[in-house]
């Protein structure tokens, strides 16, 4: 007996830079799992039924960098480049969030995640405790890191960052795993980064850091350490454990053999990097030197929207304009690195990223009798280039339906919408000498 059975969707297979879709085919869960997949499958075999017909089943998208607390800072820091961006909006602003204020602004980060058909979702903030709160009520597939920055209280906070493992790595019934996450080798130290690398080796998890987002950091790097930020993470032993690198917008010949021989994974988010003006990773080359890359949002003070096909579209866009060949990254890859591909840089292949039999029922199905959206003449097309995130209709997570007919059934939309309106202002406020950290202003 299967828990659940969709009917009728067509279903989209994605494989390398082919897609294929399935006609008219039933997709049956069991025990959170995607149990079959199969052109007609018997309703009274199913305890509960989605009727699909006309719609699309696409793989729960991943968004594979955020800060999803940062909705609550979404609008507030426009038209500035990034060291004003830091230094004068967002780390002023983040001294007066609450560990309430996290809560409430990682459910609103959440519903729009859900709403816009992404299922799993690797996050980077402090606060954790609440984001991670957030995140077992939500329902949504999560990997999980508390921001660490060098200082005199650096040991306390990585005695946090790995109580924070200890507490949430596979809560939620395996949808939380949780890694350690060191914020930027121009925010840690080299001895700080070498001792968060040998934590991630005894606690046996992954690091997630922001890598070479622009030139100024990396030619910082080089007139205070000799060498990249990339070649100072790989000293400091970070890329001995399951690494995953944000942004990597300025990598040089020697630091993308360097990932693709130690297997670290890149997190491209191209709508903040293209608004904040610092260039966007060269994700075609990455990918062509054996490189894994996901796609992410960064937070919404600076990418303003956690829309995943939104992203994929970007840099199928910004990868063709920049190579000045419109064959490059074709639809199915341009897919594949919002889910796929963005699994392979969380490490949960086999567990999410595709429909087929055994993984993870992360499954979004999608309306597609809007103008925008027809006729069908390519469904991936208009997936990649034509969808809304409107589109939306229902969502599963581990066969769990979080949303459905577009009501969220995990979480308080209302009084979500209530709380974060409430809180705004306050959170805007910004007061001489209080800061987070301070970003390095260039020569
Ligand atoms: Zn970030």
């Amino acid at each position: 007996m299967y828990d659940l059975l969709i009917h009728g969707a067509d279903i989209l297979q994605i494989s390398g830079a082919d897609v294929a879709i399935l006609p008219e085919h039933c997709l049956a869960i069991a025990n959170g799992r995607i149990a079959a997949i199969a052109p007609a499958i018997s309703p009274g075999l199913a305890r509960e039924q989605i009727e699909a017909r006309g719609m699309l089943a696409i793989p729960g998208l991943i968004n594979s960098h955020a800060h999803i607390a940062m909705a609550l800072f979404r609008g507030v820091a426009e038209d500035v480049p990034i060291e004003a961006w830091f230094n004068d909006f967002v780390w002023p602003m983040e001294t007066n969030l609450t560990e309430e204020d996290i809560y409430w602004g990682a459910l609103l980060g959440l519903a729009e995640l859900i709403e816009s058909g992404v299922t799993t979702v690797a996050d980077h903030y402090f606060g954790m405790d609440a984001v991670a709160r957030a995140v077992a009520e939500a329902g949504l597939r999560a990997n999980l890191a508390w921001t660490l920055f060098s200082g005199p209280d650096e040991a306390a906070q990585l005695a946090r960052g790995t109580q924070f493992v200890e507490q949430w790595g596979g809560a939620a019934g395996g949808r939380i795993r949780a890694w350690l996450g060191p914020h930027a080798p121009y925010t840690c130290t080299p001895s700080f980064l070498a001792s968060v690398a040998a934590e991630a080796r005894r606690l046996g998890v992954g690091i997630h850091i922001h890598l070479s987002e622009t030139a100024d950091q990396v030619a910082q790097s080089r007139a205070a350490h000799g060498k990249t930020p990339v070649a100072v993470a790989r000293e400091a032993g970070l890329f001995s454990v399951p690494a995953l690198a944000a942004h990597l917008a300025h990598p040089d010949e020697d630091d993308i053999a360097v990932l693709a021989a130690d297997g670290v994974a890149v997190a491209s988010t191209p709508k903040t990097e293209m608004k904040l003006g610092i260039g966007v990773a060269p994700v075609t080359t990455l990918r062509a030197h054996g490189v894994t890359v996901g796609l992410g949002s960064d937070g919404a003070a600076s990418n303003n929207s956690y829309d995943m096909l939104e992203a994929a579209r970007l840099i199928a866009l910004l990868e063709k304009h920049r190579c000045g060949d419109a064959r490059v990254l074709p639809i199915g890859e341009a897919l594949a690195l919002a889910t796929s591909e963005g699994a392979r840089a969380l490490r949960l292949a086999g567990v999410t990223g595709a429909l087929q039999e055994g993984l993870a029922a992360d499954v979004v199905l999608l309306r597609r009798n809007s103008t925008h959206a027809q006729p069908l003449h390519n469904p991936a097309a208009t997936l990649l280039y034509s969808a809304r995130a409107t589109d939306v209709d229902t969502v599963l997570v581990a066969g769990q339906v979080l949303m459905r007919g577009r009501k969220l059934l995990t979480i308080d939309r209302r009084r979500v919408l209530r709380e974060a309106a409430r809180r705004a202002t306050r959170l805007t406020r910004r007061r001489a000498g209080t800061q987070i950290a301070s970003y390095p202003e260039a020569e």
